[in-house]
């Protein structure tokens, strides 16, 4: 078995993600916003597309839907709480369902927040996270439907997954992520390391995705709000932080990332 995860620049800053397996020529692919990009991919490596997956229903992720799955009879699987909105879904499913592709098999974490019915697909066997715009690299999605309280607690069960996991998220947000982040906390050695190498990366026009579950966990501090150094050292910087409910002090991380970037997220 041979499975690569393909990342396709989409858009201003979106990533689709095409997984393939090369020994029987197929692929699946997460979020496909724009179908053109998709198409051009699997013809160039001559795969068939057999999935399509979407973590939640804006349109920069499932736009393509249609003219992939009529050109290639692909099914699409999408959270069931948003069936409603996403168009020709042949099976929503949530919490504690998987999905088959090839030998992987895929599992569903939901993760509302973004938006009231998102989901995340974890695949093991390769290591990969698919989280579309919950978790970003250095940062996290912006709350369009649900509450912070949803968001924090979507984080912390993405959190819970090992160090090695790979993170493919739906945009390429780390170096603005990286800003924010090193404004809250710039002695981090770790983090600095992540922003320049990020910086490097973007100057060579390269994806800063995949990034690692571990890093994210000593460095994104949407991931800290339950953190009592990380806490403390917000508060030596002037963060109000005497609300002892990580759930508010995300949500007021959260809204202070609104007001310090009105691009991306
Ligand atoms: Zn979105």
């Amino acid at each position: 078995m041979s499975f690569t995860v393909e990342i396709l620049p989409a858009f201003a800053d979106n990533y689709i993600y095409l997984v393939s397996d090369s020994d029987i020529g197929l692929a699946m692919v997460v979020d496909p916003g724009d179908a053109d990009v998709v198409l051009r991919a699997l013809k160039k490596r001559d795969l068939h597309l057999s999935l399509i997956l979407n973590t939640h229903h804006h349109k920069d992720h499932v736009g393509g839907n249609a003219r992939l799955a009529k050109e290639y009879g692909a099914p699409i699987i999408g959270p069931a709480k948003e069936e409603a909105r996403i168009q020709d879904l042949a099976r929503g499913v949530e919490k504690g369902d998987s999905v088959t592709f090839s030998t992987l098999r895929g599992q569903v974490i939901e993760t509302h927040g973004h938006t009231s019915g998102h989901i995340a697909f974890y695949f093991p066997q390769i290591r990969a996270l698919f989280c579309g715009d919950t978790l970003f690299s250095l940062g996290c999605g912006r709350l369009f439907e649900g509450t912070a309280a949803e968001l924090w607690h979507s984080l912390v069960s993405l959190r819970a997954l090992p160090d090695d996991t790979l993170i493919y998220c739906g945009h390429e947000y780390t170096e603005a992520n990286a800003k924010f982040a090193l404004m809250l906390d710039k002695h981090n050695p770790a983090l600095k390391a992540r922003a320049e190498n990020a910086a490097a990366l973007r100057r060579k026009g390269h994806p800063t995705i995949p990034a690692l579950l571990g890093e994210e966990k000593q460095t994104n501090p949407f991931l800290r709000a339950d953190q009592p150094e990380f806490l403390q050292m917000l508060a030596k910087g002037g963060f109000a932080v005497q609300d002892a409910d990580p759930a508010a002090i995300f949500g007021s991380l959260r809204a202070a990332k609104d007001r310090f970037n009105t691009q991306g997220a």
